[in-house]
């Protein structure tokens, strides 16, 4: 894990070894811990200012995230499916129906490019890019988990976002 105060990569102890910092018991969820109030927490704790958790009714739970340096994010927990869903929002150019067909091919190529993440519309408007990427809750899933994975959506997004094939997408 990576210590919360000095960053090193150390062993899961009760005591960080390069500075000696008590790593708490909640630096590490087991599944059945495992909360969308845990992450928001981490990500605040990120700087991040975050709005309230809102459920909806097939078992998601739901908060919104800003940040000054980084990439906004949806978060939406699918408590049966132990799934984290990490969305970054989008404004796209909506195509008129001549570039409609060179919209989609754009889409598709970023798509068939990138592995960890996917790009989709918003299929009425076409006029939000969404850039999806997963959080699998295993048995235990720690804070540096969480904290890598959210360093990695904004490094990937950045990335996604600057290909010349986003161009065509984006507005
Ligand atoms: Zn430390």
């Amino acid at each position: 894990m990576i210590c919360p105060n000095c960053r090193a990569e150390v062993a899961a102890n009760k005591f960080c070894s390069n500075c000696g910092t008590a790593l708490t018991k909640e630096d590490k969820m087991s599944r059945a811990e495992f909360s969308v109030a845990w992450v928001r927490d981490i990500l605040r704790d990120l700087e991040y200012d975050v709005s309230e958790i809102k459920k909806a009714e097939n078992d998601a739970e739901s908060f919104t995230a800003r940040h000054k340096a980084r990439f906004n994010l949806i978060l939406d927990y699918r408590g049966s499916l132990r799934v984290l869903l990490v969305t970054s929002l989008w404004t796209a150019k909506a195509p008129g129906v001549l570039d409609r067909a060179e919209f989609f091919k754009a889409l598709n190529s970023l798509n068939s490019d990138i592995v960890c993440c996917q790009c989709s519309v918003d299929e009425k408007s076409l006029d939000s890019l969404y850039i999806q990427y997963t959080l699998f809750v295993t048995d235990i899933v720690s804070r540096s988990d969480v904290v890598s994975f959210l360093e990695l959506v904004d490094s990937i997004t950045n990335r996604v976002v600057h290909q010349p094939r986003a161009k065509a997408i984006l507005g």
